[in-house]
């Protein structure tokens, strides 16, 4: 399959992350793509929800779902990980990214429509029924499916560069060579049982090993002291996994027991 639609589009993320006016530090993008008749999309009905979309809903010429994530800087988690609360700098990059991927989505759809490719994109956030906190749309879901990471025990998706970013997802028209996804885990806990950092660090117990309550987490982002300037929580996004930058230190593929060891403690003890 010719890939070179799929390089442009990456190629036109790099260059908008690259030039972006923000003040939260991120990282290089990653981008992945899905079929947007891959199978495991119809399982998502079971694991999400009935009312989960399938790409050919939004789109009835779907053949891509593009995925890509903006992984936050190390300085992001590294103040979050010294406030007990929400941290002004993490709720900046939440914010900030968000209203960054937007625009990202807004240019890319007006490229592709300049090279005849339709193209349907999502709200970042904010896209789900605050009642039963159902959405019918799951770009970590999507980002899943495109190849860019595994979900850890806090839910949400550890990709190679980490889980401390924002995602998003837009199905196109023309096909693209689907990112093969990764098939061994990247959290500690579904890996060898330990870790459980997210559980640890989340303020209102609404994680646990036994699952996420989500109305109770939702309780908890919604009475914030300050909902313009305090926007996420992401407590359980500073751990060991929040950051990555190299996956064979983090996954402990060395040689020595001792580099195994502490390979993961590196990356959370000194950020
Ligand atoms: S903090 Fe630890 S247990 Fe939680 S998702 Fe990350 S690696 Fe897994
Ligand atoms: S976002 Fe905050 S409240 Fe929700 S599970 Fe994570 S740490 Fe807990």
């Amino acid at each position: 399959m010719d890939n070179s639609l799929g390089n442009k589009i990456i190629e036109l993320i790099q260059q908008r992350v690259v030039a972006a006016a923000v003040k939260t530090p991120l990282r290089s993008p990653l981008v992945g793509f899905a079929s947007a008749h891959d199978p495991i999309l119809e399982t998502l009905k079971t694991e999400v929800g009935p009312h989960h979309l399938h790409p050919t809903d939004l789109l009835p010429e779907a053949q891509t779902i593009v995925v890509f994530f903006l992984p936050f800087g190390r300085e992001v988690v590294k103040a979050s990980r010294q406030w007990a609360y929400v941290e002004p700098v993490w709720s900046r990059a939440y914010v900030e990214t968000n209203r960054l991927i937007e625009t990202i989505s807004t240019e890319l759809k007006q490229q592709l429509a300049a090279w005849g490719v339709k193209a349907v994109e999502q709200k970042p956030t904010d896209n789900f029924n605050p009642s039963d906190l159902t959405a019918v749309w799951s770009h970590k879901s999507m980002a899943y499916v495109a190849g860019l990471g595994r979900f850890g025990l806090h839910k949400m998706l550890i990709t190679a560069a980490g889980v401390a970013g924002r995602c998003c997802s837009m199905v196109i028209s023309a096909p693209i060579a689907p990112t093969r996804r990764p098939d061994e885990e990247y959290c500690l806990y579904l890996r060898n049982g330990t870790c459980q950092q997210c559980v640890h660090n989340c303020p209102v117990g609404a994680l646990t090993v036994d699952g996420l309550d989500k109305q109770r987490c939702w309780a908890h982002q919604k009475n914030k002291r300050d909902p313009d300037l305090e926007r996420g929580c992401g407590k359980c996004a500073i751990g060991p996994c929040a950051v990555i930058t190299d996956p064979d230190i983090y996954l402990g593929r060395v040689d020595s027991r001792q580099a195994k060891i502490i390979g993961a403690r590196i990356e959370y003890e000194n950020p």
